[in-house]
């Protein structure tokens, strides 16, 4: 699931990658894909990249005063290949030939439908509905007291750090290693936390997120791979021990996510109810 660490280090390697190069053709395989229709994807043909960039986790690729603003959803990956798709690929969603011979893809893995592009007028894009909306970039994090204000809400911390229009960029891996490192509770509500449980949330979003931008920048090449390889602690790792503490790490199943942390250092020693496991008790 990509989430800013994953998009940002796409569109640095697109920018290094794709320097001068030169659109054949374009098409989109994925009836749904396209969320635009003027103007046509054609209208790329002979263009240059003029370079890439993110907001939140939107990857948005530009051409000239054109640009594509993609959403990559939980399963979508965009990638630069040497050779062209098998039309036969099933995950293909959107293709931009290259006049060398290469080939930007948008795939999506897993039967859905649901990753999205745009092609917009480059001035238009940060206007665009889906971007107009979002709260301030997670990282770097706003300073300390934009951020304060920010998630001093009554609302959980698990979901609120999620809503894009809160702050932008944080999905349901990330989120679980920020509230693990900062030792809060997913529960805790924004307007309840003191002056230092902001500022240690504040640290934890910085450092985690840069942390995993530097380890990407190590470890991910000039080809980006299906999967990053996220340096994650507690997310997806129930029943393993902390890696701080050795408490078991305990989880809380929702219908498609699930929500890690160290009871011991999040929960006051509280293991939250499992509501799957609840409703199969019943
Ligand atoms: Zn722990």
């Amino acid at each position: 699931m990509p989430e800013l660490p994953e998009v940002e280090i796409v569109v640095r390697r697109l920018n290094s990658a794709l320097e001068g190069a030169e659109v054949e053709s374009a098409l989109a395989p994925g009836m749904v894909t396209m969320k635009t229709v003027d103007p046509s994807l054609d209208a790329l043909a002979g263009r240059s990249f003029t370079g890439a960039r993110r907001r939140g986790k939107h990857p948005i690729v530009e051409f000239g005063d054109l640009s594509l603003l993609i959403h990559l959803m939980s399963a979508g990956r965009l990638q630069l290949f040497d050779d062209r798709a098998s039309l036969r690929d099933k995950k293909s969603r959107l293709l931009v030939r290259l006049t060398d011979g290469r080939e930007l893809r948008l795939r999506e893995f897993g039967t859905q439908q649901r990753a999205w592009a745009k092609l917009l007028p480059t001035a238009d894009v940060d206007a665009d509905e889906s971007l107009a909306k979002l709260g301030p970039e997670a990282w770097p994090p706003p300073p300390l007291e934009e951020f304060a204000s920010l998630v001093r809400q009554p609302h959980h911390l698990h979901p609120m750090l999620r809503d894009q229009r809160t702050i932008a960029g944080i999905g349901r891996s990330w989120v679980d290693e920020i509230l693990w490192t900062s030792e809060l509770s997913p529960f805790r509500q924004g307007n309840d936390l003191d002056d230092d449980a902001v500022e240690r949330l504040h640290t934890a979003i910085e450092q985690r997120l840069g942390d995993a931008l530097a380890h990407y920048e190590e470890v991910i090449g000039d080809s980006l791979p299906d999967k990053a390889p996220m340096p994650l602690q507690v997310h997806r790792r129930a029943g393993e021990d902390c890696p701080r503490c050795g408490t078991k790490i305990e989880a809380v199943h929702f219908k498609d996510y699930v929500m890690c942390y160290c009871p011991k250092e999040q929960t006051g020693g509280r293991v939250l109810k499992d509501r799957r496991l609840s409703r199969l008790l019943k």
